[in-house]
């Protein structure tokens, strides 16, 4: 029970000491020897980690275990906060230099020895441009981040094959990329195939009778990394080959790491096996980025190259490209090079002009107030006239609060103006609606779902560019 003088980092050491015993000692040194007790209050206690990832995966993993060992050590059920810590330094004596890395260790290690992972016989030669350290995370890619991190830990271990899968443009091949260059940091062979290459080599080996040659280049390696595997469906003879490949490798302990556009589920021409397969490991999705993503994203693409960018100029480019992290560093490139080649300074106005043309076209989507209006009364199978009404009818009720939410959130309307655009409601209704919105969505999966849904429905079908609430 509590002695009344340990302070948070005497009943942190406690807590440790109870999680040591019973977790796998890997995982302890991994996630859990860089952590601190930093405060303690009457309901939460505060621990510190080295980083986000630390974060995401005690959160996911370790949260119930880390609540009991503080329960039996303080006799008192504590909500856990989890923060970044701003000491760079690492415990080097609880660090097992196998398996821990700091973000910085990374990026550290990774500029050093850019060019000695490159070997030309596995297709993988790192691209400086794609590492951990340039990837920037938010709610959208944690999960992913995280998983492609611990992956390149602990190759071949806990989560083989990792899937990550999502929209183009959103970061599944850089997060590849970073993670096989750690690998080869680490003295791995990792290679790289996009599943057109891979669909290519084996054909040809096929034609040229060199299917041994074939099999000894992908079952020698450590790490396999498939980029874009919805191109292998409805190649039978290739997916067998690949189902081969990827059986060997996964027996013998290998990585594999795969990315596609959709969820294995949803890839509808690929064997029954080999699906299963994939489902076997971890699978992770990337959303695309929300406003502060985006915003994060171009402020460092900004500051590595660097130039200047006015705030205003950053929040249009973020307002008006959200589907496409490529498409958003377009944007800014383009102003960038255009202002370098004439020697103008950046000013929104300057951008606005740069810009028209690509954002103008069908390729960049933003929704307008009615493409969210309508997208919510689709979705709940409404007439848009009760959307507007009185009315307080549970689903009603819902709908409009997710339509208040949506408008806030994806166009940055004031609270007057969306009540005034929903049938005259008041700015605290408004504001009552979004945070009861944001409540539900932190512990409700369906309500994420149905919310993620809707933003799809209107992003597919608003094409050109809109001024916001027009
Ligand atoms: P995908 O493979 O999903 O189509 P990419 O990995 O090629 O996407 O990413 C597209 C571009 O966006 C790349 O230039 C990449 O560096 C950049 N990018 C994607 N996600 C991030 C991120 N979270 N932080 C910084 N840059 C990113
Ligand atoms: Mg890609």
């Amino acid at each position: 029970m509590l002695d009344p003088v340990m302070n948070a980092s005497e009943i942190w050491r406690a807590v440790l000491g109870r999680l040591e015993i019973n977790m796998d000692r890997r995982n302890y040194q991994t996630w859990l020897s860089g952590s601190h007790g930093t405060r303690m209050t009457e309901n939460s206690f505060v621990m510190s980690l080295p980083s986000p990832f630390t974060i995401a995966w005690l959160e996911r993993k370790k949260y119930s275990d880390i609540q009991n060992a503080l329960h039996e050590v303080t006799g008192k059920w504590l909500d856990i906060q989890m923060v970044v810590s701003d000491e760079t330094e690492v415990d080097v004596n609880n660090h097992n230099q196998a398996t821990r890395r700091t973000v910085q260790d990374i990026s550290d290690s990774s500029q050093a020895r850019s060019d000695t992972g490159s070997k030309a016989s596995t297709g993988f030669g790192p691209n400086p441009k794609y590492s951990f350290k340039s990837f920037i995370t938010g709610p959208s890619n944690i999960m992913a981040y995280s998983a492609a991190i611990a992956v390149a830990e602990a190759p071949g271990r806990d989560y083989n094959p990792l899937f990550i899968y999502s929209g183009v443009g959103l970061g599944k091949t850089h997060l590849m990329y970073s993670l096989g260059k750690l690998c080869t940091e680490d003295g791995l062979t990792v290679r790289y195939a996009s599943s057109e290459q891979f669909t290519n080599e084996f054909l040809n080996a096929i034609r040229n009778r060199s299917t041994e040659e074939f099999r000894d280049r992908y079952r020698t390696v450590d790490v396999l990394l498939i980029d874009d595997i919805q191109f292998l469906m409805g190649k039978e003879q290739t997916q067998e080959g690949f189902f081969h490949t990827f059986n060997e490798l996964h027996n013998a302990g290998k990585q594999i790491v795969i990315t596609s556009d959709k969820p294995p589920g949803e890839m509808g021409l690929l064997e029954k096996r080999l699906l299963s397969r994939f489902s076997g490991g971890l699978v992770v999705d990337i959303q695309p980025p929300d406003y502060e993503t985006r915003v994060a994203i171009l402020t460092d693409k900004a500051i590595n190259q660097d130039v200047r960018i006015p705030d205003t100029v950053i929040d249009f480019i973020a307002k008006r490209v959200q589907r496409n992290i490529r498409d958003l560093e377009g944007c800014l490139n383009k102003v960038i090079a255009y202002s370098q080649l004439s020697d103008v300074s950046i000013t929104l106005d300057y951008a606005h002009e740069i810009l028209w043309d690509v954002l103008s076209s069908a390729a960049i989507d933003l929704p307008n107030a009615q493409s969210i209006i309508r997208g919510v009364c689709n979705h709940f199978s409404l007439p848009e006239k009760q959307l507007l009404s009185k009315t307080r009818i549970r689903k009603i009720s819902l709908a409009r609060q997710i339509a208040m939410y949506l408008l806030m959130n994806e166009l940055e309307m004031s609270p007057t103006d969306i009540g005034r655009l929903l049938g005259g409601r008041d700015h605290a209704t408004v504001i009552h609606g979004v945070g009861k919105i944001n409540g539900i969505l932190s512990e409700d999966s369906e309500l994420r779902a149905s919310v993620t849904d809707i933003k799809d429905a209107i992003f597919a079908s608003s094409a050109a560019w809109q001024e916001p609430g027009g």
